[in-house]
């Protein structure tokens, strides 16, 4: 895992998003992320996101909130009937923001959702996905992406969202015991956040997903 930005890498890891067909894009801050963002989007057009708290720290909520595209904002929805129609009417967005759980240096995004209105999402329908990682996002593989995401990604993100799981009171997958770096071993709680595990490798439809690496760390 990329414990300090290390430029070499960072461009190794944007040649290989590149080769598997995405747009990659670097910024050196995250005050850079909404202008590149916008040069990428129509006035107008239909945005949504899933969970993530990158999008939230480069201002991409407060952005869409402006006025200036038609948002689909779940956080407005007034009973959970809505929050699915929202969720279904995302398939057929211009745009969807979502950051990464791991970005690997051969190319890689590795995604993995409890809910998976987000992993379903970056697979098909909106016509193009960006994504806003911080640097601290990249690893050197699918082994490294595993076990980044059961010892900070979900745990975290199940302390943030109050989840009953091993890992919200532990601090990391109660899988790490056994073979850490066995994908999808895991809890049974109810709240469990890793359910669908998506790896997007080489694109069919070019440049329909974008990476914007932030020079920066963000979320988790
Ligand atoms: S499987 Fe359960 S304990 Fe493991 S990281 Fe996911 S939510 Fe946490």
């Amino acid at each position: 895992m990329m414990e300090k930005k290390d430029m070499n890498i960072i461009n190794k890891t944007m040649d290989s998003l590149r080769r598997n067909n995405m747009a990659a894009y670097y910024v050196e801050t995250k005050e850079e992320v909404l202008p590149l963002v916008e040069s990428l989007m129509k006035e107008g057009e239909t945005v949504s996101h899933g969970g993530s708290e990158t999008i939230k720290e480069c201002g991409i909520v407060d952005m869409l909130n402006s006025g200036k595209y038609n948002y689909l904002d779940r956080s407005k929805a007034a009973s959970p009937e809505e929050v699915e129609k929202i969720y279904r009417d995302t398939y057929s967005a211009d745009t969807f923001f979502s950051s990464a759980n791991a970005v690997t240096e051969g190319g890689l995004l590795f995604n993995v959702d409890g809910n998976s209105n987000r992993v379903s999402a970056i697979c098909y329908g909106p016509k193009q996905v960006i994504f806003v990682c911080g640097y601290n996002k990249i690893v050197k593989d699918l082994d490294e992406a595993v076990v980044r995401l059961k010892t900070t990604a979900s745990p975290k993100n199940t302390k943030r969202l109050n989840c009953n799981t091993y890992c919200s009171r532990e601090g990391e997958c109660l899988a790490m015991g056994r073979d850490a770096t066995y994908m999808c071993d895991g809890c049974k709680s109810p709240d469990r956040i890793c359910c669908n595990y998506v790896i997007s490798a080489w694109q069919r439809h070019k440049e329909r997903m974008k990476v914007i690496i932030v020079g920066e760390q963000l979320g988790y």
